[in-house]
């Protein structure tokens, strides 16, 4: 017997239950991103090798270890499945000059491709919604991302994620820190793990976000990047958190949270929850003003965050939160031939007049239909049999009575149908549709 085909581990099917709420979440991303004036961009899954590895940087688990990367047959081309968004969206900004008439606030949403170890919270192909700014410098667009995230949680219902945030500061002053910190880490060379015995040279701040338990208090006591800030850095740092006091926003600095790169600079922040486990962070993002040049663009600054769908939505359901399924208006059940070809006809009438319907396919009782049509969750069944079509009309039974809509079965005329399904399912509106 041959095995069945199975899909690839850590890369999931989102089966219809699971997609319609996916849909509806994608409804309010859309509507919370226009309330900001994000305008979408959609780029290819698929870009050169070469633009990760200048983007997110040669040491970083995603470039050292995490990218889908495979040569294209045809020409020899190094090719990786996008592991990020950030990396293609300041691509594709640079090669249509779309910052030629000033800043931009683009977003997009899609998957993203990582070779990590599957777990809860943590696949190979999952989804981000990713959000950046480009062309502007100040705190505002910081601080107003980082708002947008909790206007998001609170739209949604989430509750406890918490805002941690931290400056990284301008290269200079990272490279001063950068200094004292790696010889602060070779005079306690010993009590280092492999991971940060190799990052020593190469990226000492990552060191700083170990999560091996044992180092945790040798970079506790680590000198601290905050110290070496200059006027401006420290302007731009009060700059975001006093607008975060102004909207009531309650965050934490963590002066662990750092990104080790040249081109990331200033604000970092994530959300966080306790309670994913392990995976408990949904969002992260900050600034990144080195970064465009460093693709070749002409310098600007930039900043953007991305979120984990999948985190976000089991977050939601282990709140207690369930989608509502849509139901159609109506279900049509028939029997016979002529009946059956009556229905057809009834059903794209209807949809044309603006209902839902799910017309019954397969034959079977009407008993077995009737069933069905109870199982939709359809407000109405609409029945066919062959005295309905001997006179064009249609038997209309409402399948959820209650005191207002008492369940007796009409039989209506086709040229009634539609104004009559509208008094049943709107009874409150008016023929112009309104309340
Ligand atoms: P982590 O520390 O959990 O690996 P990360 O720092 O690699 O996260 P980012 O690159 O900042 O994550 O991506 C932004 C968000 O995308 C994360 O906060 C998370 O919500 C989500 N995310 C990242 N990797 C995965 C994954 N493999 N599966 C599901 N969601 C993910
Ligand atoms: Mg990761």
């Amino acid at each position: 017997m041959s095995q069945t085909l199975q899909a690839i581990r850590g890369m999931n099917d989102i089966l219809p239950a699971e997609a319609e709420l996916w849909e509806q979440f994608e409804e309010s991303i859309r509507d919370w991103l226009n309330a900001y004036g994000y305008r979408p961009i959609r780029m290819p899954m698929v870009e050169s090798t070469p633009l990760f590895a200048r983007a997110i940087g040669e040491v970083t688990d995603i470039v050292e270890k995490e990218m889908y990367s495979f040569e294209d047959a045809l020409n020899g081309e190094n090719l990786t499945l996008r592991p990020e968004g950030t990396a293609s969206c300041v691509r594709a900004v640079l090669q249509h000059n779309l910052l030629y008439d000033g800043p931009k606030r683009l977003w997009y949403m899609g998957p993203m491709f990582r070779h990590e170890r599957p777990q809860k919270g943590r696949y190979r192909q999952f989804h981000q919604v990713g959000v950046e700014a480009m062309g502007f410098s100040g705190p505002d667009i910081d601080a107003e991302q980082i708002a947008m995230c909790a206007r998001l949680w609170d739209d949604l219902g989430l509750e406890g994620i918490r805002l941690e945030i931290n400056t990284l500061g301008q290269s200079e002053e990272r490279a001063r820190h950068r200094g004292e910190l790696v010889a602060y880490l070779e005079g306690h060379r010993g009590q280092l793990d492999a991971d940060a015995q190799r990052r020593l040279h190469s990226n000492p701040l990552r060191i700083l976000d170990t999560k091996n338990p044992e180092l945790q208090g040798l970079v506790e006591s680590a000198p601290k990047l905050i110290d070496f800030l200059g006027e401006e850095s420290l302007k731009h740092f009060e700059g975001v958190q006093q607008l975060l006091k102004d909207a009531a926003i309650p965050y934490r600095i963590n002066s662990r949270l750092v990104r080790g790169l040249d081109y990331y600079n200033l604000t970092v922040f994530e959300w966080v929850t306790d309670q994913l486990g392990a995976q408990g962070t949904v969002c992260a993002g900050g600034r990144y003003d080195g970064l465009i040049a460093q693709l070749g663009g002409k310098p600007a600054p930039g900043c953007g965050f991305a979120m984990g769908i999948e985190r976000l939505l089991a977050l939601w359901q282990d709140q207690g939160h369930r989608h509502l399924a849509p139901a159609p208006d109506a279900y049509l059940v028939h029997q016979g031939e002529a009946a059956g070809r009556f229905a057809f006809r009834v059903a794209e009438h209807l949809r044309s007049a603006g209902f839902s319907v799910q017309l019954h396919c397969g034959g079977g009782s009407f008993k077995s239909q009737m069933k069905k049509a109870d199982g939709s969750g359809a407000q109405i069944a609409l029945i066919i049999g062959d005295d309905e079509t001997a006179i064009e009309a249609v038997s209309v039974k409402p399948l959820r009575a209650d005191a207002d809509q008492p369940a007796t079965q009409v039989r209506v005329g086709f040229d009634e149908l539609a104004d009559h399904l509208g008094d049943i399912l709107f009874p409150m509106e008016d023929d112009n549709g309104n309340l």
